[in-house]
């Protein structure tokens, strides 16, 4: 159920002459003094927390969208965040950072119709294929569908003062302003074959997710490209909608079965609208399949049988769809030296995350959070020194900027890389940090099966509110090896890794 616009913030430009997008240096802005302009490539989630952030700092935000997004379109699938029609779980940090952003989210959602519950008191997971105990974690899930959250977020950044969307157009490449500055972006509307124009910006910023052109365009300008992490998963999701009727799932609001140790996994999730998202999911190649017999046959196989349960009885409101996602890229612009001044990337642009740790929309909510921290130390001064005006603030704010955001990137990356290390056929690095995680790790979620203050610290982990550091705190190791002894003198030896 698409939520209410509140503001429309949307310019219809004149991209093929004149008009606000194609001011020239200096770029007066609303017939005021030259300002500031930050413009913002991409209109989903990374792009709109980068608006907001942006809107208290310099006077005009430009957001460029290749998708129409406005009208009819507000708040519906679209080919440029096709993975939308996927389970997209928000994680708790992540709630939390919008709710920082855009106080009374959470509320305007459960408002139109967003079905919420208390991660592991309203929702089931499995990990390694066992149930974890039912704990009280304090971490909320907000189960909005993905269209519905980002049109929550892009009407409250768009009613934001000086923020702007440019619909329909498309980022072709950026404009230089000597030999290490990007000074804009080429810009070209979908409709029709007018020629590519420069839209002239302080700073520019790349959210143009997981298919970004930022290391090509960045090339082309004579600068340098960073090099990218990777991680090969070979992973599909493949998804389908149901009505949902009440006392289904014995009344709970999802149920997240994990790959490991096979490789096969699975979610279903209450929406708005009275719907269940059934998302099964494959790694290494074992994609689920999109004919609704197969679908149902790969589900009959997941390693707990909630989610075939659940669809058996369900009324299909559509056929399944399938998203192929095969590396996970870290573009590491935070080694890159020298870097781009006047130039940014955030969201799946710099970091794009094996979707299974469902990270994605939470991290570039803390690499928005950087942004915005190190747009205020500009601003405010560090260490006691005058803080700086205009577009000064933003000179050598992408080194600090990225230097930032590599913190949450980097803690994030290593949930998801370790974890997907955990199969032999996966290459990459496995240090010493990588095999006792990986011994460790698998040990504390068997125990949270029985253990519901072990839950409750993994869940906080998962959900990104707690370091992965506090799984080594005394008591948790403590518990931990407590469950491993008792499972040896419970269970006889050949079960021991049943
Ligand atoms: C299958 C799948 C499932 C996922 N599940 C989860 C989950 O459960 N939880 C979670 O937190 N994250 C999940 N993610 C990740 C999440 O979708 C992203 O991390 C999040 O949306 C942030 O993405 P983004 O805004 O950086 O990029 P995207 O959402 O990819 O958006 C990029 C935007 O840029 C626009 N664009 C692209 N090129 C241009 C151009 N040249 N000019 C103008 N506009 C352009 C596109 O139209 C689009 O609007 C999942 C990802 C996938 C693939």
């Amino acid at each position: 159920m698409p939520l209410r616009c509140r503001g429309t913030g949307v310019t219809q430009p004149d991209v093929n002459g004149g008009g606000p997008v194609n001011s020239g240096p200096g770029h007066a802005v609303n017939g005021g003094p030259a300002g500031t302009r930050a413009v913002v490539l991409g209109a989903s989630v990374a792009g709109l927390l980068a608006a907001r952030v942006l809107a208290d700092h310099v006077d005009e935000v430009i957001i460029v969208e290749g998708d129409d997004v406005t009208g009819s379109a507000h708040g519906r699938h679209r080919g440029g965040a096709a993975q939308g029609r996927h389970l997209h779980a928000l994680m708790e940090r992540g709630r939390q950072i919008l709710e920082e952003l855009f106080p009374g989210l959470t509320a305007e959602l459960a408002a139109g119709g967003v079905p919420a519950a208390e991660t592991l008191v309203g929702t089931r997971w499995y990990f390694d294929g066992a149930r974890v105990a039912p704990a009280s974690t304090g971490l909320t899930s907000v189960l909005a569908s993905r269209p519905v959250l980002e049109a929550a977020l892009r009407a409250r950044t768009l009613a934001r003062p000086g923020a702007r969307l440019l619909p329909g157009v498309r980022a072709v490449g950026l404009a230089p302003a000597g030999t290490t500055r990007v000074a804009g972006v080429r810009i070209r509307p979908l409709a029709g074959d007018a020629p590519a124009r420069v839209l002239a910006a302080d700073l520019v910023v790349d959210a143009t997710g997981r298919g970004t052109r930022g290391p090509e365009w960045l090339e082309e300008l004579g600068l340098a490209r960073p090099r990218a992490d990777s991680v090969d998963v070979d992973l599909a999701y493949a998804s389908r909608t149901y009505r949902r009727r009440p006392g289904e799932l014995g009344g709970d609001f999802g149920v997240i079965i994990s790959t490991l140790p096979g490789r096969r996994g699975g979610g279903a999730v209450a929406q708005e609208g009275d719907r269940w998202i059934v998302t099964l999911a494959g790694m290494l190649g074992d994609h689920p399949p999109v004919d609704p017999d197969g679908y149902d046959r790969f589900a009959a196989s997941l390693p707990a049988g909630d989610i075939h349960r659940l669809i058996q009885g369900a009324q299909p409101l559509d056929d399944p769809v399938r998203y192929r996602f095969r590396t996970s890229r870290w573009l590491r612009y935070d080694r890159l030296r020298p870097g781009a001044d006047g130039f940014l990337a955030i969201g799946d642009a710099l970091c794009a995350f094996n979707p299974l740790y469902a990270q994605g929309m939470t991290v570039a909510a803390q690499q928005a959070l950087a942004l915005r921290d190190c747009l205020q130390s500009a601003a405010t001064g560090v260490s006691g020194a005058a803080g700086l005006a205009g577009a000064a603030r933003l000179d050598g704010l992408a080194r600090r900027y990225f230097a930032a955001a590599a913190g949450p990137t980097s803690r994030a990356w290593s949930i998801a890389t370790d974890s997907d290390l955990r199969y032999r056929e996966i290459p990459g690095r496995r240090g010493l940090r990588t095999r006792v995680i990986n011994a460790y790790v698998p040990r504390v979620q068997a125990a949270t099966r029985a253990d519901p203050v072990l839950a409750r610290a993994l869940l906080r982990v998962v959900n990104l509110v707690e370091p992965s550091s506090t799984l080594l705190a005394p008591a948790v190791l403590a518990r931990t090896v407590r469950f491993g002894l008792r499972r040896i003198r419970t269970l006889p030896p050949n079960n021991e890794n049943g």
